[in-house]
Formats: C-alpha cells, sequence, structure tokens
C-alpha cells in the first residue's frame, strides 16, 4: 500500500557534516525540514568507518564546526588529531546539544528525486517505501560514501572472515594470532596497517601503487593550549576561511629554487620533524613546479630508506612516477616501520599481481596466500559516486547520470543546470577534498540559505543556474586544473579508480578564498547567472 506523502520545505539527503549543518541553519529559518541518512545514526564517512586506528589527518581544532560559539567552547579535543571514536563522540554531541536527531530518519537510504515542473518541488522516494516532496533538495552526501570493492574476481567465495574499512562491524575484532590480509594502501590502507601489525599473527599487505605518508607526530592537546585556542576561535576560524586549504596550517611564498640545497634539505627536515602537513608548506611551487616536487619526492623516498631495514621492501614501499601529493597525502604513526617486524609482509602486486580472491586468501601470480581475515580498504567512487547511486531525475525528465556522462558538470559545484532547487553541499566541481569539508559545508550552506531567502522575499518558486554560467563555471575549474600536477596520478581525485568512470579532475582548484568570493560575486550581481520562476503555484509545507 502506498504511503502518505509529506510535505515539506526541505528534504537534506546526509547526516554528515554538511548534513548536520544543513539541518540546524534551515530549522533556524523556520522551514518544514525532514533528513534523510543511510547509517544508523549521525557521523557520515566517521560513522561508517570504524577500523582500527581510523583518525583525522587534520588538526581536530580545525575539523569542527564554526557556525556554534557556544559549541566550540562546550567541545574539548583531547588529541591534536582526533581518533574516530572522538570524532563521533563530536558529532553525537552536536546531535544532542542542537536537538538535530529528530528530524532525521535514520537507517533510510534515498532511492530516487524527481523534479516535478508543474508542481514545482521534488518528490524524494526511499527504500523504506516512504514519499516525501519538498521545495528543495540538499544532497549533503560527501565527496566519500560509496565504498567501492576491488574489482578482483572470486570475492564471493572467499569463507574466511572479510571485512571493509568502510562498513566495519560494530562490535570489535580480535586480529590476534590471526593471518591477515589488507588490499589497498592508501591513507584508510596505511592507518589499518600500522594498527593490525601489532596485532595479526601474520600481516600480509597487498601494495599495488605505493603512497607517500609523512609522520603525523599526534599529540594530546595541553589544557593552556586548548585554553588559548578557544580565546581566539573566531580568528582562527577567520585565517581558516582565507586560507586556500580552509584550515589554520604552514603556508609558504618560498619558491623551491629560490633557496639553497642545503637550505631546502633543512627546511624539509624540519618540516619532517615537526610532522602532519608541515612538508606541505615549506614551498608554494610543489604542486606546479615539477622538477620542484621530484626533489621532495626524493626526499621522502630516503627517508623510506632510512626507516625500513629490508632493502628490497624499501624498494617497493618507495612511490615512484607520480608527484607527490598528487595523491592525497597520508600521515602515520609508524607506518614504515611496521614493515620491520618479522610477522608484517608486504606483497607488492606491480611485480606479483593479485589473480584472484580464492575460498582460503588471495591467489597472486607467485601462488596463493591463506588468510583468516582479509581486508578490504580500497577506496570510494569519490565525488560523483553518491548523487549517482540514486536517480535523480531533473526537468524534462533528464537524469544526473546522463548530465554527468563525461564527468561532473555543475555551478559552483553546489547546483546544476535543468536541476531546479537541488542543491549540493562539497559538490564536485567546488573545492571538496581540497580544502577542509566543513568550511566548505558551511560555506554551502550558508551559499544556499541566502538563495533560499532570496527567493522566499522575491516570490520566486524555483531556481536553477543558467546554462552560459554552467558552461563559464567549467571551463575555469578544466582551466585552473590544468596548472597543477593533481591530475598527474592515478586516483579518485580524476576519478582514475573506477571502472568506465569518465577521467578527469573535476574540483576547482583555485583555492578555498577564491571559491568564495566566486559563489559571493554569483549572488551579488543582482543572481544573473540563475534563471527564477514565480511562485504562482507554489504550494506552501503543511
Ligand atoms: P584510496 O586512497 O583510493 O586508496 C585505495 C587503495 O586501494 C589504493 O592503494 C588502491 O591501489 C588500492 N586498490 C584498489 N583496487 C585494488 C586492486 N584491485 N588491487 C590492489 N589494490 C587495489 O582510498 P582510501 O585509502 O580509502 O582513501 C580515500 C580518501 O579518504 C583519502 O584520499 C582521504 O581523502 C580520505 N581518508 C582520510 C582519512 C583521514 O582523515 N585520516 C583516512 C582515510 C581516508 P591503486 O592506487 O593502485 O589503485
Amino acid at each position: 500500500m502506498p504511503s502518505a506523502v509529506t510535505r515539506l520545505d526541505v528534504v537534506i539527503v546526509g547526516a554528515g557534516f554538511g548534513g548536520l549543518c544543513a539541518t540546524h541553519r534551515y530549522r533556524e529559518m523556520g522551514l518544514k525540514i525532514v533528513g534523510i541518512e543511510a547509517g544508523g545514526d549521525v557521523g557520515g564517512v566517521w560513522y561508517w568507518n570504524r577500523y582500527p586506528g581510523a583518525r583525522v589527518d587534520l588538526p581536530s581544532i580545525d575539523y569542527s564546526y564554526s557556525f556554534s560559539p557556544e559549541i566550540e567552547q562546550e567541545w574539548t579535543w583531547s588529541e591534536q588529531f582526533a581518533a574516530q571514536p572522538e570524532l563521533l563522540a563530536y558529532f553525537n554531541f552536536v546531535a544532542d546539544r542542537l536537538d538535530l536527531r529528530r528530524h532525521y530518519h535514520f537507517s533510510t537510504r534515498v532511492t530516487s528525486a524527481v523534479w516535478d515542473e508543474e508542481r514545482k518541488l521534488w518528490t524524494v522516494r526511499t527504500d523504506r517505501g516512504q514519499t516525501f516532496e519538498a521545495t528543495y533538495c540538499i544532497m549533503a552526501t560527501g565527496p566519500l560514501s560509496i565504498p567501492k570493492d576491488p574489482d578482483i574476481p572470486g570475492i564471493a567465495r572467499y569463507k574466511g572472515q572479510l571485512l571493509r574499512a568502510a562498513k566495519w562491524p560494530h562490535h570489535p575484532v580480535s586480529f590476534e594470532g590471526k593471518r591477515v590480509g589488507v588490499i589497498g594502501t592508501g591513507s584508510t590502507g596505511i592507518q589499518i596497517v600500522q594498527e593490525v601489525g601489532k596485532q595479526a599473527g601474520e600481516l600480509f599487505v597487498f601494495q599495488r601503487t605505493p603512497s607517500f605518508t609523512m609522520p603525523m607526530r599526534n599529540q594530546a592537546l595541553e589544557p593552556d593550549y586548548v585554553a588559548e585556542v578557544k580565546r581566539h576561535y573566531a580568528g582562527l576560524r577567520e585565517a581558516a576561511r582565507n586560507s586556500p586549504n580552509g584550515g589554520v596550517r604552514p603556508a609558504s611564498t618560498r619558491a623551491f629554487f629560490s633557496v639553497t640545497p642545503a637550505q631546502r634539505r633543512e627546511l624539509l627536515d624540519d618540516a619532517w620533524k615537526q610532522g602532519g602537513l608541515a612538508m606541505l608548506g615549506t614551498f608554494a611551487d610543489l604542486l606546479s613546479n615539477p622538477e620542484a616536487n621530484e626533489h621532495v619526492a626524493e626526499f621522502v623516498r630516503g627517508k623510506i630508506g632510512e626507516i625500513v631495514k629490508d632493502p628490497v621492501t624499501a624498494e617497493q614501499l618507495k612511490p615512484r612516477g607520480y608527484p607527490i601529493f598528487a595523491r592525497r597525502p597520508c600521515l602515520d604513526s609508524s607506518y614504515y616501520e611496521t614493515f620491520n617486524q618479522p610477522n608484517v609482509h608486504l606483497v607488492d602486486c606491480l611485480t606479483d599481481p593479485i589473480e584472484e580472491i580464492t575460498e582460503k586468501g588471495v591467489r597472486t601470480r607467485a601462488g596463493e596466500i591463506e588468510l583468516d581475515v582479509l581486508i578490504f580498504a580500497t577506496g570510494y567512487d569519490g565525488l560523483t559516486g553518491a548523487m549517482l547511486a540514486c536517480e535523480v531525475v531533473g526537468r524534462g525528465g533528464r537524469r544526473v547520470s546522463e548530465k554527468w556522462k563525461n564527468g561532473a558538470y555543475s555551478y559552483l559545484g553546489l547546483m546544476m543546470e535543468g536541476f531546479p532547487n537541488l542543491f549540493m553541499t562539497t559538490g564536485p566541481n567546488g573545492p571538496a577534498a581540497l580544502a577542509n569539508i566543513i568550511r566548505i559545508s558551511e560555506h554551502d550552506v550558508d551559499w544556499i540559505a541566502a538563495l533560499m531567502t532570496h527567493m522566499d522575499q522575491h516570490g520566486l518558486a524555483c531556481v536553477e543556474p543558467t546554462g552560459e554560467a554552467e558552461d563559464r563555471w567549467m571551463e575555469l575549474v578544466v582551466a585552473l586544473s590544468q596548472r597543477t600536477l593533481l591530475s598527474k596520478a592515478k586516483t579518485w581525485y580524476v576519478g582514475a579508480n573506477v571502472k568506465d568512470k569518465p577521467l578527469g579532475l573535476t574540483l576547482f582548484t583555485g583555492g578555498f578564498p577564491k571559491y568564495r568570493e566566486y559563489c559571493a560575486a554569483a549572488t551579488q550581481d543582482n543572481y544573473r547567472s540563475f534563471a527564477f520562476a514565480q511562485t504562482a503555484d507554489r504550494v506552501a509545507a503543511t
């Protein structure tokens, strides 16, 4: 029997950083809201990613909301880089403090969102048979929410314990005395390896492309430091919004070859000792000058050689053939050191590729490796995966999958021509992945709020960007992307990790302040880049 239809102002998809922020903001505007979240509770990626060692690789102080000075004062981070349980506790704290959960349907997935041109509203359906009708649909689905299994035959055949990093069980998993395999050596795999290596009887690390990882040098936050931060949050947030990556971290205007080789070495050594993302802040041209980039890459390869005792393993761990930082830089606490343990074995899938997964484990060209536990840390269908995972149908029956058949295409990463009143937070073609996701989320939520207020004040029923504005934005995104080395590695940034996905860097690489400028300009020039329709037949939410 079809369920009753609920009429709303806004449907918000996702209860991660973007979704919770949107729920709070739009509720304050007096709008009638429903949130839909596939996870069992709030937290987004941090709800799902409960694997051992999961930890944010941006400073916790930066990786938190700025919209509530009360929450900033009431919440206290314990470590420089918070672990997943503390991040989830933060989400719970925010959700409780602002009473956000009551707006959400959890463990519920959106199956379709269809624009009704006549009635000027979105019809959103879920896998629980619910139907919502809303003037606005906000896809706060995040850039990394659709995990991806490896393209290896035989997965279903495996009889041991199969664990996926991005869908980790909610109960503790013991690796004590077990033969464990990890496939994938990106940020996730690296964090898992260094933890599971301490417990497993034998650990086999299946590495196809080695990542560059640098010491995190995590530490407890001293009360005096936290008090100082709390006194200066407003200024810190402002600085973050004005920095290219949306966070407070070291940056430099110095070009690599403007200083002597000895000075360069000293600066890189200092950055290595300092840890975190200090290395990224040593020189301004690391992502634009290939020669400078290669010097830094070689510096890190040298460090790997110093740490890893077995020369063959050290050589296999050294990334080559792509620029450092073109893949997301990883931070570790003991990754390379883990390979000095006798129970940890590197399987170099470049020389010994995985052929299949068997009942008992993994078969590489060299033979079968039997495993009690197999862990996939094989990444995500990034940036576009979540939008394409449900059926989003715009004006004239046009699907997002058609619009994006050659890659993500939007205006400011926020809206799409042909999809009125549909907004994305941290969407593709914006700076997602290259700047602090929480700063972007807050910005996007505010920008959408201003547009919805404008429409309300002017009696407008629907809005979408003009095709011309969208084309101009995409030309800019493409032109800027050609100036960086980011597209020179096979990563989720460029869609290279998903079979048959269109290739291309669908991110705005001009930095967060410039992005904010473009977004502000789009609304300040009398909304010339948008097409509006009058309210006439708009039906109010009841
Ligand atoms: P990822 O960076 O895409 O890494 C996936 C790994 O799986 C790669 O090493 C990939 O190798 C490997 N892989 C995939 N298919 C394979 C196959 N058939 N055979 C062998 N290896 C295979 O994914 P991720 O590590 O989950 O990280 C994704 C993003 O999440 C990061 O870039 C970061 O933005 C975010 N993240 C952040 C944190 C944090 O804040 N600390 C932690 C984890 C993740 P190839 O490269 O050769 O394809």
